[in-house]
């Protein structure tokens, strides 16, 4: 399998390397390269040495192997937002690209025209809705003939009769 197939880890990928390239682009600049250096060589290593329980997860594994994992992804996500900061032209890893160039197309592809449009989509249910209702000898649907008789008027709120108290007076 490539890693681009790996849908599960691009996807998250595709989340993750932004975030943390935030957080690296918020910090003072010199903060900024250190923290880069630091979160690229770790990446390297955690993905020398543990690189492979990404690559094949199993889901039966205890809490401990889980972390491990999650770090490791964690790991490799905060290696390319430092590999981004630290090569301007970029990284381009399974299908998905980041960089620093403002108005790049391949971060921000334009999106693909769809394959049909919503009238296609209608067209094609009510010819499977004709189609259903032949073969089941209905009659053609027709649209329900709208109400002729005005709405009923809503209720007259009631009047609460009035009492009067006479009360003895008080000396
Ligand atoms: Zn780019």
């Amino acid at each position: 399998m490539r890693l681009a197939d790996d849908t599960t880890l691009v996807e998250s990928l595709r989340i993750a390397v932004p975030l943390y390239l935030a957080d690296l682009l918020t910090r003072p600049a010199a903060d900024r390269a250190a923290a880069a250096h630091r979160w690229r060589a770790a990446g390297a290593s955690a993905i020398g040495e543990r690189g492979d329980l990404l690559q094949f997860v199993d889901l039966g594994r205890t809490e401990a192997k889980r972390l491990k994992v999650a770090n490791t992804f964690e790991q490799l996500a905060r290696g390319l937002a430092a590999l981004v900061v630290l090569h301007p032209d970029g990284v381009s890893v399974a299908g998905l690209h980041w960089c620093l160039q403002p108005d790049c197309q391949r971060c921000q592809p334009p999106r693909p025209e769809p394959a049909m449009t919503l009238a296609d989509i209608n067209a094609q249910l009510e010819a499977l809705d004709a189609d259903y209702r032949r073969t089941a000898g209905l009659p053609p649907w027709t649209p329900p003939t709208p109400d002729a008789a005005p709405p009923t008027p809503l209720p007259q709120t009631r009047r609460h009769p009035t009492i009067t108290l006479h009360l003895p007076e008080v000396a």
